[in-house]
């Protein structure tokens, strides 16, 4: 190779080679950017969401590409048979599942990111800094003291298998981790409430601890964890030589955003000496809230906290988070047991320990805190705050429309921003309503309007309306409601004909 070339790109490079490329490859660039921000900027004039037509489904099934290809032709692949058939969570009237809409700063954020290509695993750079401000916030936020540790994970699912591994340790000791949850004399339950997640059972199979020993507690009236049951579970298995190690209390709940009663499980948990853990994948983040936050008391005395930037503070996925009271108890559940974190270097690219990947089970990890940390930055807590405040102010007004609606029934008390009802027309039995309202549930999201999604309440199907996205409004909610009645009668019709007939 002459000394000449030696300066230029290396034959295997992946960057453009000449400044001619290079010129070409940012025109391109620039105008992908465009179509994003065109994208969100036009979001209100596409369907949320649409079936995907066989073709496009079929083309996503070719065989591994060997030559290379156009950017600009896998863009045009990407505008024609990607983009129109995501799930639809940055539309306004996206109301299905507890997702978050996203924002324009947060994409830009993650294209930088994308950039730098930062492995936050550890080392000493400023993105693992950027990091642990986000958890110094979030202690403040949650008034945990400054012991406490964070981590960004995934999303809420790693992050309370993470506050359960915690609590495993806590009552087992890091033993546990060399000779295995079957060398221990100690039956360990856990207990949550029967409206909790399915990922904290989950968190108690990969713990190696078993789904069996997670206690299922009823709910109240307002779907809270009842505590009257609680402590007389605690007792009974506290008879029968179990180990109560872990109570995980859920702050929002997935079918209608009820907050169990935080202070008063902190005070049992602390009475049989288990580990309190809130899931609050999206209601903890109503701390931004100053009108929303005394709807959280009790938080601030959890010993571990699971929730996500990707919902409610609308960071795009994705952007789970944990913080650990007892930032010891979180290092002796996930770093070496030879505490080699202390024995890193103190200068150098190898200083700064611990590092994140002391706190998780990640070793390799990018840079979820810059997006989040821009977020914060440019629209501030408060306004945040503010975000949360208008989809809680729009449960309240679909609620009031739908105890107006004669044809309609609020199936559930609105606690945040959740709400469930069904259409039920006069004299029609519950039987025929559940599939009637299957039917429209599936209409509109057919329709591209709006896309609500499911659960059951109290037996019965319902329509379920989550509020995250920052871009509804009650235009949204009136066409739910419009299109809901709307449908709802044309199937009613249609139904009892098809009977008739059958
Ligand atoms: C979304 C959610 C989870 C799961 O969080 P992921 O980020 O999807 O892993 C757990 N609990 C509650 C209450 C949730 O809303």
């Amino acid at each position: 190779m002459s000394n000449k070339n030696s300066n230029n790109a290396s034959a295997a490079s992946l960057d453009p080679a000449t400044p001619a490329e290079w010129a070409a490859f940012r025109q391109q660039a620039h105008g992908m950017l465009d179509d994003m921000l065109g994208y969100l900027q036009d979001i209100r004039e596409r369907p949320v969401w649409q079936p995907i037509p066989d073709a496009v489904r079929n083309s996503f099934r070719e065989p591994l590409p060997r030559a290379p290809g156009e950017l600009s032709e896998a863009h045009d692949t990407f505008m024609d048979s990607i983009l129109p058939y995501s799930i639809g969570n940055v539309h306004p009237g996206f109301m299905g599942w507890v997702h978050g809409g996203g924002s324009a700063v947060g994409m830009l954020a993650e294209m930088l990111a994308g950039g730098l290509n930062a492995n936050l695993g550890g080392r000493d750079h400023i993105p693992i800094e950027v990091e642990r401000q986000i958890v110094r916030w979030v202690r403040e936020l949650f008034s945990f003291p400054e012991t406490a540790s964070g981590v960004f994970v995934t999303g809420s699912s790693t992050a309370n298998l993470i506050g359960t591994l915690c609590a495993r340790t806590r009552k087992l000791g890091t033993d546990v981790r060399t000779a295995g949850v079957a060398a221990s004399t100690q039956r360990l339950t856990a207990y949550t409430s029967a409206r909790a997640h399915s990922c904290v059972a989950q968190a108690m199979d990969l713990s190696g601890l078993g789904k069996d020993m997670l206690r299922m507690i009823p709910t109240d009236a307002q779907g809270r964890m009842d505590l009257n049951v609680l402590t007389a579970q605690l007792k009974v298995d506290s008879e029968r030589g179990f180990t109560p190690f872990l109570i995980v209390g859920t702050a929002g709940t997935v079918d209608a955003g009820a907050i169990d009663d935080l202070t008063a499980i902190a005070q049992i948990a602390r009475q049989h000496d288990a580990h309190f853990h809130v899931d609050g994948a999206f209601g903890a983040l109503a701390m931004l809230s100053p009108v929303l936050a005394p709807r959280l008391k009790g938080l601030e005395l959890a010993d571990s906290v699971a929730f996500d930037f990707h919902k409610w503070m609308q960071v795009p996925y994705d952007a789970g988070f944990v913080i650990v009271r007892d930032g010891e108890l979180h290092l002796d559940t996930f770093a070496t047991q030879q505490k080699t974190y202390l024995k890193r270097d103190v200068r150098g690219m190898a200083a700064g320990s611990p590092w994140p990947c002391d706190f998780g089970p990640d070793l390799s990890r990018g840079f979820r805190a810059l997006k989040t940390w821009f977020t914060l930055k440019v629209y501030g807590a408060d306004k945040l705050g503010q975000v949360i405040e208008h989809s809680c102010a729009l449960a309240q007004y679909l609620q009031e429309r739908i105890v107006g609606t004669p044809e309609l029934q609020l199936l559930s008390p609105v606690a945040l921003n959740i709400v469930c009802f069904r259409y039920l027309p006069a004299g029609v039995s519950d039987e025929f309503a559940d599939r009637l309202n299957q039917e429209i549930v599936i209409a509109l999201q057919e329709s591209g309007i709006v896309a609500p999604s499911s659960t059951t309440m109290g037996g019965h199907f319902a329509i379920r309306a989550a509020l995250f996205n920052h871009r509804t409004t009650t235009q949204d909610i009136d066409a739910l409601l419009n299109a809901a009645l709307a449908f709802g009668k044309e199937l009613a019709a249609s139904t009892a004909t098809d009977k008739e007939q059958a």
